[in-house]
């Protein structure tokens, strides 16, 4: 293993000098993070206060990582990928599913059938690792397999179609089974329904019923069709970028005014090194630092948006070394409102 790869994904002390910061505030921001026990695992206490769940709205990250690279070395500390969970009454949507979405939803104390509505924002494994798992698990795992009327709807660009399609050919001998042979109801057909969105300029309605109002707007990420979500509960606006570059797109009108603002991030001046030094193609350097955002760009997108919190998601890299203190002191000169790091299972 190279020192480099140590330095990125690593608990290796090297990643401090890897980083355009001084070794002073890593080590400062580590201690502190050590102090306020951020990350809640099963069973595990959470200190964090939440700032932004309130009344019957609660927004929980199920999932950190952004990016396609899981490797031994973050050991117990592996993030989950990219989702977040909007709990609003007890009624629950799902925003993207990386790996180890499924997992992290019971973790945080949801039975898997308590999931209503998923919203893919592109089909980048990072976002989608999770997305079967979830609908043959919540069709699966029904308190009541007997009742007919149970219903899982799925919203995503175009992708949706031939995940839809690639999932029931994947898992079609477990889904016949269960329901041909053991009797599960509805047909994870009818429970199942994808539907498939065109990317829209400006903000046009997904869906909305008593308790959600769901709006997409095209967003900007490189070749794939990529989407960002506006949902409106009775206590909260919030919008979520997916993933998205700097520019090309209309996000900061699609964002104008929110109550919260969940945006990925990126540190480029940290990824770039060490993807030359792992000797990384081209494309792939050019896609990370072009089709994410800097803490700068995410900062005054929230600014020009006029956003009351910005929450950090989709962090690449993932690193425990980076501490909540890090991330917010890169973006703070560059936005006044209060800044949260989404971190795995916790409830922001
Ligand atoms: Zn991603
Ligand atoms: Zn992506």
């Amino acid at each position: 293993m190279s020192p480099v790869r140590w330095m990125f994904w690593g608990r290796a002390p090297g990643i401090i000098d890897a980083m355009p910061l001084t070794r002073r505030t890593l080590l400062l921001g580590t201690a502190a993070a050590g102090m306020a026990g951020f990350v809640t695992r099963a069973g595990a206490q959470e200190t964090f206060e939440p700032v932004v769940s309130r009344g019957s709205t609660k927004v929980v990250v199920l999932g950190s990582l952004g990016g396609q690279n899981i490797t031994k070395l973050a050991g117990a500390d592996a993030c989950c990928s990219t989702s977040v969970l909007i709990d609003v009454d007890g009624e629950v949507t799902i925003v993207d599913c990386g790996i180890g979405a499924l997992h992290r939803l019971v973790e945080a104390g949801y039975d898997a059938d308590r999931v209503r509505n998923v919203l893919i924002t592109h089909y980048h494994i990072d976002h989608t690792a999770d997305l079967g798992n979830i609908a043959g698990f919540a069709w699966a795992s029904g308190h009541n397999l007997s009742d007919a009327g149970r219903r899982l709807d799925i919203y995503g660009p175009r992708g949706t179609r031939a995940y839809e399609r690639g999932y029931k050919r994947a898992a079609a001998l477990s889904l016949e089974d269960s329901q041909a042979v053991w009797g599960i109801k509805p047909a994870f057909d009818r429970f199942a329904r994808w539907h498939e969105l065109q990317p829209p300029r400006r903000a046009r309605k997904v869906f909305s019923d008593s308790r959600l109002h769901v709006s997409c707007a095209r967003v900007n990420h490189g070749s794939i069709p990529a989407l960002g979500f506006r949902i409106r509960t009775r206590d909260l606006d919030i919008v979520i970028s997916g993933d998205r570059g700097p520019r090309g797109d209309a996000f900061v009108a699609f964002a104008r005014g929110a109550d919260v603002l969940l945006h990925e991030i990126i540190l480029p001046d940290l990824v770039r090194p060490v993807l030359e030094a792992n000797h990384a193609p081209p494309g792939l350097l050019r896609h990370l630092t072009s089709d994410h955002c800097d803490p700068k760009t995410v900062g005054d997108v929230a600014t020009a948006a006029g956003v009351k919190t910005l929450v950090l998601y989709h962090l690449i890299p993932a690193s425990p070394l980076i501490t909540d203190d890090t991330w917010i002191s890169l973006v703070q000169p560059h936005f006044a409102g209060r800044i949260v790091v989404g971190r795995d299972l916790r409830v922001v």
